[in-house]
């Protein structure tokens, strides 16, 4: 098994002197946008505080023990994420019943909690508890991307650790390293900050052709050409039946519009459209900053008015309309 890459060194260098000083807490709660390495941080720590072969302390990720952790088969290691819409009361019951069974091999214990704001107020409660018991070494780590909505009982037991987005360059390296091409990594990385939705997303074939016809009703719009209203029936609509699709839709002329804006005020971002860098580069030079303003805001109207239910064609038609007016500067 291949050791795991970690995203937040700067949190891992904490750790590490926390392992080494002996003063880990015993309930942290890793704070951050999904794609962040909560999880990843959350299973390093606990490979460290079991790991045979660790020389500074950290774990060597590599050893029998650091596999089964990893692979989720260590018996005093325990994960729970939510059981449909919620963490039930029950799911830590049997978590409870779980440690209590012979067989542990020590009395250090460690549970780690995705999602931890889905968790029903007597789960928590019943979780926290669990802290407070004389016997053994009990470790808790509870992930959340949504820190507002959990409990204060939650938030007064914990340390809280927060884990910032990663740079769009350090992300796109992670997706190339997972065998996505550059081009569609470039692409990935302003859809989503999470690589497992990306890889998802990677695997779609519909992708490459969305954001190929994306491109071309954009042409189109661009050109002030009204081919660009018949081309959302003829082609757009086709393509994006599914509500999900429509919104990718929205998203990619965003980024596109994005990736215009950003050439004009600095040369060396990422371009979501790569493949497209020429063009935009040459409407940079053409439209103002307030006249991609304003189609962004044509487009997110749009992306609000999907949210609502009105149906997709309508809303794409009418954006074809307004965007093609603040091209012709009616706007
Ligand atoms: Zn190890």
């Amino acid at each position: 098994m291949s050791t795991q890459t970690i995203k937040q060194p700067s949190i891992q260098r904490l750790f590490l002197q926390l392992l080494n000083q002996k003063t880990l807490q015993h309930a942290y709660l890793f704070e951050g946008k999904a794609g962040t390495g909560k999880k990843d941080m959350a299973m390093w720590v606990t490979q460290s505080l079991y790991c045979p072969e660790s020389r500074d302390g950290g774990a060597c990720q590599t050893c029998q023990t650091c596999q089964r952790i990893r692979s989720h088969y260590h018996p005093d290691v325990i994960e729970i994420e939510p059981d449909g819409q919620s963490i039930k009361i029950g799911q830590v019951r049997s978590l409870k019943e779980e440690f209590t069974k012979s067989g542990m091999e020590s009395r250090r214990k460690v549970v780690i909690v995705e999602d931890v704001e889905k968790m029903t107020i007597q789960a928590a409660n019943s979780l926290l508890k669990f802290l407070e018991e004389p016997d053994g070494e009990i470790y808790l780590f509870l992930l959340t991307t949504a820190k507002h909505r959990l409990l204060d009982t939650i938030l007064s037991r914990c340390q809280l650790i927060h884990f910032p987005q990663l740079p769009k360059d350090e992300r796109l390296s992670l997706l190339v390293e997972r065998g996505i091409s550059q081009e569609k990594a470039a692409l990935l990385i302003h859809l989503t900050s999470d690589a497992d939705q990306a890889q998802e997303l990677a695997e779609r074939e519909e992708l490459v052709q969305l954001v190929q016809t994306v491109w071309k009703w954009f042409s189109f719009m661009s050109k002030k050409d009204d081919q660009a209203f018949v081309y959302v029936h003829t082609d757009l609509m086709p393509l994006a039946r599914e509500k999900k699709d429509q919104l990718m839709v929205m998203d990619l002329v965003l980024i596109l519009l994005q990736d215009i804006l950003n050439c004009q005020v600095s040369e060396s971002h990422i371009y979501a459209f790569e493949k497209y860098k020429e063009t935009i580069q040459s409407e940079a030079q053409r439209f103002r900053p307030l006249a991609i303003a304003n189609m962004m805001e044509v487009i997110l109207n749009g992306k609000k008015m999907l949210d609502s239910n009105v149906a997709a064609q309508g809303i794409f038609e009418d954006c074809s309309l307004q965007i093609v007016d603040v091209i012709r500067n009616k706007r």
